[in-house]
């Protein structure tokens, strides 16, 4: 149990984890206290106070060694050494939005150079555990995520599922480096318990913890791919995901400049929408994909919004449109049977498979960065990992994807992004309030 004295609400309860968020002064609302001990009812497993409103408090300093691995020491300029071990294991905690993801990784630096490899230092990954609740049949009948019911399902899930991970990976948790947790953007609610539940575990266990961002999750996740190893800086990155659309020159861990971004939907939204209009499953990417394999991509002609234009920028809310119109057609003269929603599928398909290919395209030779990478859920599709195989033939350029199961959200990406942050010699923090940033600019990460 953790007991903060900041100004949120309570929070989470599960299992015998229980991290009260209060803004009750805690001699005086004594109240608030017994109510969460007869809400564990008896369940707990430790009893933790920390005062978050001591903001110096775990900042970096040569006092604060106590939980940092040995062996390494880094210089820190001012801030004098800092030791990093050669060996970090970090878990990992995703809750931006609608799958508890839990993992526990171990890295350690590559050997080579420091201009090569994951994160410009070659570090290697291996995954020692990882579990993941999607809560897609939670959603599904609403056609899209509901927060409140996104939060209290991750409430009941993450600390089952963090047991899990830390037993099956046989790891105690003194060996642990660090907790990270997907800090934003995200739902804000769905955030807080990620963050309340590390924050929790790290004043429980005495780890530092870190805040990860989730789009740097995704972005670094090709990264822990073997073949990535002689990746080098600068590449240029795909985040392509039910919220985000953005073409990324990456120059090093937390140089991130955007080249281009959707101006209106994302294409994961682009999938989910048209899925949704064409009365097919949720989510709608993988149902889309799904029925595109029985389609005729060229039964209807669907706009390239933004192709020809010199701007990287995406637009996927014409296309929208443009389907909107073909299936009110396609009902009102009965013919939206299924071969119909098959070639709407796989013409929706092609449509943005056709952008995003170009667009990436476009950048390789405007920037002539000639490396790329792919993430985001609508990296796991598999015509638009075709249509890039070709594309790295054709242009002889290099396109690594992450695998399919981490391209939509996990822990593992969370857990890798802070172990690369811990190896590049970030300075750890310990916890010290229950933060999360729900927007959160990629270029306002600390750089490494
Ligand atoms: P976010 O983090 O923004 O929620 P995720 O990275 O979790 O996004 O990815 C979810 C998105 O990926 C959804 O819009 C979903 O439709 C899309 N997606 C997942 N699998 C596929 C696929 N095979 N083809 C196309 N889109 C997909
Ligand atoms: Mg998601």
């Amino acid at each position: 149990m953790a007991l903060d004295r900041s100004r949120f609400f309570p929070l989470a309860l599960s299992r015998g984890f229980f991290i009260e968020l209060s803004g009750a002064q805690l001699g005086e609302q004594t109240d608030l206290f017994d109510g969460a001990l007869k809400a564990a009812k008896g369940s707990l497993k430790g009893l933790v106070f920390f005062d978050s409103n001591n903001r110096h408090r775990g900042r970096l300093s040569k006092k604060c060694s106590g939980a940092w691995p040995r062996k390494t020491h880094k210089y820190l300029g001012h801030r004098g050494f800092w030791q990093v071990s050669p060996v970090v294991h970090v878990l990992g905690i995703e809750t931006s939005c609608d799958e508890t993801g839990v993992a526990l990784i171990r890295a350690q630096p590559g050997s080579g150079s420091s201009q090569t490899g994951a994160g410009a230092s070659g570090a290697t990954g291996e995954i020692l555990a990882q579990a993941l609740h999607s809560q897609v049949a939670l959603h599904a009948a609403y056609g899209g995520v509901v927060p409140e019911l996104a939060s209290r399902d991750h409430i009941q899930r993450l600390a089952g599922l963090v047991e899990r991970v830390m037993s099956e990976a046989g790891v105690d948790w003194a060996a642990l480096d660090a907790i990270a947790f997907t800090e934003g953007p995200g739902l804000a609610g769905a955030l807080l318990v990620g963050a309340s539940l590390a924050q929790g575990l790290a004043a429980a266990v005495n780890k530092p913890v870190i805040g990860v961002h989730h789009l740097e999750g995704h972005l670094l996740s090709p990264l822990l791919d073997p073949e990535a190893g002689d990746l080098r800086f600068p590449f240029l990155a795909l985040l392509v995901s039910g919220g985000h659309t953005q073409i990324m020159r990456v120059d090093g861990l937390g140089r991130y400049a955007l080249l281009g971004e959707t101006i209106d939907d994302a294409a994961g939204e682009a999938f989910d929408k048209s899925a949704q209009l064409m009365g097919l499953g949720y989510p709608g990417g993988p149902e889309i994909a799904r029925w595109s394999t029985s389609g005729r991509a060229d039964r209807f002609d669907l706009p390239r919004p933004l192709m020809r234009r010199p701007t990287l920028d995406f637009s996927f809310a014409g296309l929208k449109t443009a389907v909107l119109t073909h299936v009110q057609k396609l009902r009102s003269s009965l013919a939206l049977d299924d071969q119909a929603r098959a070639d709407m599928a796989a013409a929706v398909q092609a449509a943005i498979v056709d952008v995003l290919t170009g667009k990436c395209r476009k950048a390789m030779r405007d920037t002539e960065i000639h490396q790329l990478v792919i993430a985001g859920g609508v990296g796991a599709n598999q015509a638009l990992r075709q249509a890039f195989a070709e594309i790295s033939r054709q242009d002889q350029c290099r396109v690594l994807f992450a695998p399919p199961h981490l391209c939509t959200d996990n822990g593992v990406m969370i857990a890798w992004a802070a172990a690369l942050r811990v190896l590049g010699g970030q300075p750890p923090s310990r916890a010290s309030g229950f933060s999360v940033r729900p927007r959160w600019p990629l270029a306002e990460l600390p750089l490494v």
